[in-house]
């Protein structure tokens, strides 16, 4: 069988379970050859297809997310690496960076809470390169795949990962203050049903957020003022229902805010000064 034939019989048995069954064959298929894409379609359809494509389909079959099995994910055009125990960079969070970087194109100092894989933080530094960030996640395998990150493009003489957790005492000590602070927080509801890929794979502590998935707000909200210097910005990743209730929660501790929305229209960053 040729490539552009496991590809194809690839994409079908997808479909049932993936709404880009294509792209996820495509996708696994360069990773095994350790190209890109597009030099895949370009040159390889005709060649024999490797034995290996066909245990990469079946965990895709059963729902692991093609990130996670190639173990990469691009995010606002960087090519980043990604783990189980980081959440998978969406494009609709590519709206706090293009906000960040249009607001705040001359930050110095720049704080991502909850870093993940770093995508928030090594967003805006690659597009901001006088500006230093620091981030910050409670979860010291996330760091591994951030610090891994930071190496691979080049970042390391602007950014720096620590381990730390908003929910406890003194956290924030000796952070310093910052001029922009970025924040895509665990927001979901906790009995909210998600996709079996995002449920079965994605770490639990990234997403969930209490019955109403506003508790880490609530924790944060309050704590962002002493975070942040005169006339800083803080964009908070929001999800589609919260703008509401998540702006009442800013209001309170006096903040102006502004809502950005999501190439699909969706509520999606809320901007606080
Ligand atoms: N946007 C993610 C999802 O829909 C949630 C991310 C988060 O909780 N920060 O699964």
């Amino acid at each position: 069988m040729t490539v552009g034939e496991a590809i194809r019989a690839a994409a079908e048995a997808l479909a049932p379970i993936s709404d880009t069954a294509r792209l996820d064959a495509e996708l696994l298929m360069a990773h095994l050859f350790g190209i890109s894409r597009s030099e895949l379609l370009l040159r390889r359809m005709r060649d024999p297809a490797p034995p290996d494509f066909a245990s990469l389909v079946e965990r895709r079959a059963g729902h692991e997310p093609v990130a996670y099995i190639i173990g990469r994910q691009e995010f606002f055009g960087l090519p980043l690496f990604v783990t189980p125990a980081t959440l998978i960079p969406r494009a609709d969070s590519e709206t706090l960076v293009e906000a960040a970087l249009a607001l705040r194109p001359h930050a110095r100092r720049v704080l991502d809470l909850g870093t993940g894989s770093g995508a928030l933080l090594l967003a805006v530094l690659a597009n901001l390169r006088e500006a230093h960030g620091v981030g910050l996640d409670r979860s010291a395998a996330a760091l591994v795949a951030a610090q891994r990150n930071i190496e691979a493009l080049g970042l390391r003489p602007q950014a720096a990962f620590r381990e730390g957790d908003w929910h406890a005492a003194g956290w924030a000590d000796d952070l310093g203050s910052f001029d922009l602070i970025l924040c895509n927080p665990p927001y979901v509801e906790s009995d909210a049903v998600l996709d079996r890929q995002v449920a079965e794979f994605e770490p639990a502590s990234a997403l969930f957020a209490g019955p109403e998935g506003l508790d880490d707000y609530r924790i944060l909200i309050p704590q962002l003022r002493g975070l942040m210097n005169t006339g800083a910005l803080a964009v908070l990743e929001i999800g589609a229902n919260q703008a509401a209730s998540v702006s009442a929660l800013a209001h309170a501790e006096g903040f102006a805010t502004e809502l950005r929305r999501d190439l699909a229209g969706r509520a999606r960053a809320l901007l606080l000064t």
